[in-house]
């Protein structure tokens, strides 16, 4: 079978068109500039001229001797199913645009299927060309001449311009500036401490929770004991955990005086009404159990006795204390029981379970109780450095004098669709 030729033509054209137009780049895909001819361009598919490519390496090259500051330049057909604000990022970060210390680079890529551009800035030149500017000079430059479809006009338009910016004795200084005194504009000193602001409303929200739980457990008409362990409850570790300062602060404050004032506050018989004293600790152990006095000895539990005068109400109050290692005796239920001996019978390996044999005791009633306990196996604490070994840093994988400075970015700039 014969085909004709102008229309085999046809087909091919159309094929290498889809094929070629279509062609989707990865990250690694995109020809570095710097390795190719020292330029700021980077053009596969052709879509500006040598001419404008030239120009804008001038103003590109004419930029950096004045102020330092990198411009890349990167027009790519495709990048499939990939977001070009996201494409953006990694790029600038795999070539390291700007200088390493000043992280003043710029990345103005263009996605010609998704019809999208995106200027993305280093941290260095976030406080002179904020994100609402580049919108403003993307939507002004680019957008309009784009959509003629000229690529080169709109790019030239937007990079002379943004050199103009970058190079306004102003903004100067602080490009210049190595890193220290980076002034924020406005709207990024709030940016940056967003996570601030949170942090202190959910604190003022905790605080405020906190207080009227406090303030409501003074109030009830609860016995002095239940007040004592509400607020004991309240004194829980995760507040200090989360809010470590307020917390502390309220705990040495507020905390331990009230505990203290519910403790001792002073009582009345509930039968006769009269007067009730609290016992010193001598005077209290007649007034105690057994197992209650060998609490108080080894210290898990402390004990108040309140009583009247005729000693014909008397009143036992029981303080545990939080930390102990003792707990509760699973015969005589006093807090007596710990753990007294543990020793190891099969020590763990790597490839096999070890055996520990562990005593429990009380104190009070003599119950005893011996647990074998499995080990686990020996994990390998030390990985061989695999997992992080291999990443490195923004840009500095294009070694050499003809790379970009090394800069990162962190997420600022904007894009706009034509
Ligand atoms: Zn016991």
């Amino acid at each position: 079978m014969k085909i004709h030729r102008p229309i085999f033509f046809v087909f091919l054209v159309m094929f290498s068109s889809f094929f070629w137009g279509q062609e989707v780049y990865t990250l690694k895909d995109v020809p570095n500039p710097k390795n190719i001819d020292g330029g700021w361009v980077s053009d596969p598919a052709n879509y500006l001229t040598s001419e404008e490519i030239a120009k804008l390496n001038t103003i590109i090259n004419n930029l950096e001797v004045q102020t330092t500051a990198q411009i890349a330049v990167v027009m790519l057909p495709s990048i499939g199913e990939e977001v070009p604000k996201m494409f953006a990022v990694d790029l600038f970060k795999e070539w390291g645009i700007g200088q390493a210390t000043k992280d003043n680079g710029l990345l103005i890529l263009t996605v010609m299927d998704q019809r999208r551009t995106e200027l993305e800035t280093g941290y260095g030149l976030e406080p002179i060309l904020t994100d609402a500017l580049c919108y403003r000079i993307a939507s002004q430059e680019i957008v309009p001449h784009f959509q003629q479809g000229q690529y080169g006009t709109g790019l030239i338009a937007a990079v002379s311009r943004i050199k103009q910016i970058l190079e306004n004795p102003e903004a100067i200084e602080e490009i210049y500036d190595d890193g220290a005194g980076i002034a924020f504009s406005g709207s990024s000193i709030h940016e940056a401490l967003a996570p601030l602001y949170i942090y202190l409303l959910i604190i003022i929200g905790v605080l405020y929770f906190y207080f009227s739980k406090l303030r409501k457990i003074d109030q009830t008409k609860d016995d002095f004991y239940d007040k004592f362990q509400d607020l004991l409850k309240m004194n829980h570790w995760i507040y200090m955990i989360l809010f470590p300062l307020p917390f502390i602060l309220i705990r040495v404050l507020l905390v331990r005086s009230r505990l203290k004032k519910y403790r001792n506050h002073p009582r009345y018989s509930s039968k006769t009404g009269a007067m009730m004293f609290k016992k010193n600790e001598l005077a209290d152990d007649e007034f105690l159990k057994k197992g209650q006095l060998v609490e108080e000895n080894i210290k898990s539990v402390d004990y108040d006795v309140w009583a009247t005068e005729d000693l014909k109400d008397v009143l036992v109050l029981r303080y545990a204390k939080p930390f102990s290692k003792y707990s509760k005796c699973p015969k005589c239920s006093y807090k007596t029981y710990y753990r007294a001996h543990s020793r190891i019978i099969k020590t763990a390996t790597k490839s096999s379970t070890g055996l520990r044999e562990e005593t429990y005791e009380c104190k009070n009633c003599y119950y005893h109780k011996v647990k074998t306990v499995i080990i686990p196996k020996v994990t390998s604490s030390s990985s061989s450095g695999s997992s992080f070994g291999g990443s490195s840093g923004g840009g500095s994988s294009f070694g050499g004098g003809s790379s970009f400075g090394g800069g990162s970015s962190g997420g600022g700039g904007a894009g706009v669709s034509w």
